[in-house]
């Protein structure tokens, strides 16, 4: 859409190394390109913002199972302020509260709640339970279910779980050659919502290779802050030397970010949790720096990314901007309960 240019660019927070700032004096100009849209996407601002609602509503601790998005700053944070995290719900003591990720979870994982004598808030994005739904609808008519996705990944296990009957997880095009299906002309595809859209659209021509008449979903699964957090790298990795993603190494739609600025032409590009993960190495002979993040990184870590580059003498920022977005959806609907209440009396009930 567009390019603005900040300078000068933000304040440094660190001091370079000697070693930094002799290799890039020889460079002629330094600069960065800063993706927009980058970071926290609506899914993943209501459930951080479920977890801190119920911490404030309800008193620690609150329980969340699995991290609440892939993101360690963030897990951290909340753990801070009471949040414990767990694996299974079977580690939630009866008569608590737990959360579920934005992720989402399998049916089974509600009745273990329920089992478990617990009050559950379910903060699954919205754009994961639209999936969940379309699994359900194909399964009900008995459709063969191609999840394309990737294998152990919270939101594929979560979306298989709604009807395993039905689904059959293909994870890239290599994987096409081995779907087995009942009906070659009863088949229809879904995806994970993060993964990289060039590559899914190659498993999908696979797939229809072998089932001509397959089936694409009603809408995009791939979710629109995915999809616009690629394009805008796609903008800026042809120009860029280095892309530096922004996110955690568990996080799909940061991987993928990394992935696609190679594809579009980037020369290097690294993924990393904090500045400090930053290796001086990677500057070497590099003129322009892309800096975007992934959907569950706070613009906090982006911010000391910039001033870890512009410490360096990257202090120029441009931005480069390929979507605007305005989505926001509604807090989980139980913070309107007293959940509290609600896990007591399942303990008496
Ligand atoms: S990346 Fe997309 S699907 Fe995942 S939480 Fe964000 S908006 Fe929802």
């Amino acid at each position: 859409m567009g390019r603005m240019t900040a300078t000068p660019g933000p304040q440094p927070a660190t001091t370079p190394s000697g070693d930094a700032s002799r290799r890039c004096d020889t460079q002629p100009t330094r600069k960065v390109l800063l993706a927009a849209p980058r970071g926290y996407c609506a899914g993943v601002d209501r459930a951080v913002i479920a977890v801190e609602k119920a911490l404030e509503q309800y008193g620690a601790p609150v329980y969340v199972r699995h991290e609440i998005v892939h993101n360690k700053y963030v897990v951290k944070t909340l753990e801070k302020k009471g949040a414990i995290f767990v694996e299974e719900t079977e580690e939630v003591p009866e008569g608590n509260i737990v959360i579920f990720s934005a992720h989402g979870v399998a049916p089974v994982v509600h009745e273990e709640a329920k089992r478990g004598k617990l009050a559950t808030i379910d903060a699954t994005c919205p754009l994961v339970t639209k999936v969940h739904k379309e699994a359900v609808r194909f399964a009900g008519d008995d459709y063969d279910i191609l999840l394309i996705g990737h294998e152990g990944h919270e939101e594929v296990i979560g979306t298989s779980g709604e009807a395993p009957e039905h689904i059959t997880l293909v994870d890239g095009p290599a994987d096409v050659a081995n779907v087995e299906v009942r009906d070659p002309d009863k088949v229809v595809w879904l995806s994970q919502t993060t993964l990289s859209v060039d590559e899914t659209m190659e498993t999908v021509d696979a797939l229809k290779g072998r089932f001509p008449n397959l089936l694409s979903p009603p809408s995009d699964d791939i979710c629109y802050a995915t999809q616009n957090r690629q394009t805008a790298v796609k903008q800026m990795g042809a120009e860029a030397d280095l892309v530096i993603v922004v996110g955690s190494k568990n996080s799909s739609n940061s991987v993928r970010l990394v992935e696609v600025a190679l594809g579009a032409g980037a020369r290097d590009s690294h993924l990393v949790d904090y500045a400090e993960e930053i290796d001086e190495a990677w500057l070497e002979g590099v003129s322009t720096v892309g800096v975007t993040s992934g959907a569950s990184v706070p613009e906090i870590l982006v911010h000391g990314v910039l001033d870890w580059l512009a410490a360096r003498g990257y202090e120029d920022v441009e931005t480069i901007t390929a979507a605007e977005e305005s989505i926001a959806f509604s807090l989980p609907k139980e913070l309107r309960r007293d959940l509290r209440a609600e896990a007591k009396a399942a303990t008496e009930g």
